[in-house]
């Protein structure tokens, strides 16, 4: 019995032993302080934070980070919110303090650099940004500070060194910015368009298909370089590869095509054109574009023919509008209920066709390759919607 007790003994002592050194190593004051006066305040900040109270919010943060100096992270927390809240320059200078503190590590630095470039990049101060994002060179901060630095050349129309950034981009993240590169390409080429340059141009929009061989912005471009040199032969040949890249954009050169044919004596040959391709592609805009010249051309019964069968394939407003709008021109019967009714479907229709870009859902009326608002490239859709269309496909749909 008297063995088996100290047997006991031999086995307890070294977890003794092992609990007191874990003990010497954990700084238990440092645990309680953290526990303290850290979530108190670092908590009510984060509540604040959640229910959008940014200012009350701001003020819970200020107050974690005078009681913890030291913590970096609670400083980059507080940073961001001023930077949301649009108090730039309260970030910047509580930045540019830490900065001054001799005790911060090298990596430590690195991180409240990345800070206060963020910051120099929201309050519009590119040049300091730029400045402070080239000179990142700790690998953790690279990627975050290209897409940053791409940013500000996109903003400064600075193309040369957005096709730099967004191929170091590409090659250190994989994500591929092809669409992009080939459209800052054809940036270049608007420039040299502008400057009456065509040679320089035709190689910008050379490289911008080897860029990305579906930019549909490059055709159109060539296509309208020939035309300004009468070349409409060319232009057409240009813009006809539309089809293979993406058809869904044959409306945006439909109306140009239509007048190089004219201006080469083959006003049918286009139309026949336009035609099939109305057929396979049924684009809207196509539509619009045939619907004009053959009322032009060949008058209001065959102009009526046209948006009669394209309303039977599918219906739309705007082609009961240009029906109706036939018909009041062919016929002389009963013209006032047609002009009626057709007041009444402009009405329905008013301005609300519009390219909604799929980012952030701006309205555009004309379309644009990058998104005024987001800067997104080619986020609007190639044909404008008709919210109208929408409304009553969600009303036909409730009523099943
Ligand atoms: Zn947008």
């Amino acid at each position: 019995m008297t063995v088996e007790f100290e047997y006991w003994w031999l086995l307890v002592l070294p977890l003794f032993f092992t609990l007191g050194w874990i003990a010497a190593r954990v700084d238990i004051k440092q645990l309680l302080s953290e526990s303290t006066t850290l979530p108190a305040a670092y908590f009510k900040g984060l509540n604040f934070l959640i229910s959008d109270q940014h200012d009350k919010a701001v003020e819970a943060f200020s107050e974690a980070v005078q009681a913890n100096t030291d913590s970096l992270e609670l400083h980059f927390a507080l940073g961001s919110l001023f930077r949301r809240t649009g108090e730039t320059d309260r970030a910047i200078n509580m930045h540019l303090n830490l900065l001054e503190k001799k005790e911060l590590t090298p990596n430590q630095k690195s991180a409240v650099k990345a800070e206060l470039a963020q910051d120099y990049l929201k309050a519009g101060l590119f040049d300091r940004a730029e400045e402070l994002f080239k000179g990142l060179d700790d690998t953790r901060y690279r990627q975050p500070a290209l897409r940053a630095l791409l940013e500000i050349y996109v903003r400064e129309r600075e193309w040369i060194q957005a096709i730099d950034t967004a191929t170091e981009l590409e090659r250190l993240s994989g994500v591929p910015f092809r669409r992009e590169i080939a459209q800052y390409y054809c940036e270049l080429a608007m420039n040299e368009i502008i400057a009456q340059n065509h040679d320089a141009a035709r190689k910008q929009l050379a490289f911008a298909l080897d860029a990305n061989k579906n930019c549909v912005r490059a055709n159109v471009l060539l296509g309208d370089l020939e035309t300004t040199e009468g070349a409409h032969q060319a232009a057409i040949t240009h813009w006809k590869r539309i089809e293979f890249q993406q058809p869904e954009y044959l409306g945006l050169v439909a109306g140009k095509m239509l007048k190089s044919y004219r201006a080469m004596d083959s006003l049918n040959e286009g139309l026949v054109q336009l035609n099939t391709y109305l057929e396979t592609y049924k684009l809207p805009s196509l539509m619009s574009v045939l619907y004009e010249a053959t009322l032009a051309e060949e008058g209001a019964e065959k102009a009526a023919r046209l948006a009669r069968n394209e309303l039977i394939r599918q219906p739309s407003l705007t082609t009961l509008d240009q029906l109706l709008q036939a018909r009041a021109m062919a016929d002389d019967v009963n013209n006032q209920d047609i002009q009626l009714m057709q007041q009444t479907v402009r009405n329905a229709i008013g301005n609300r066709a519009a390219y909604h870009c799929n980012q952030c859902g701006f309205r555009a009326k004309q379309y644009h390759w990058q998104c005024p608002a987001c800067n997104a490239w080619e986020s609007l859709p190639a044909e404008p919607s008709e919210a109208v269309s929408r409304e009553m496909t969600i009303k036909k749909n409730n009523a099943k």
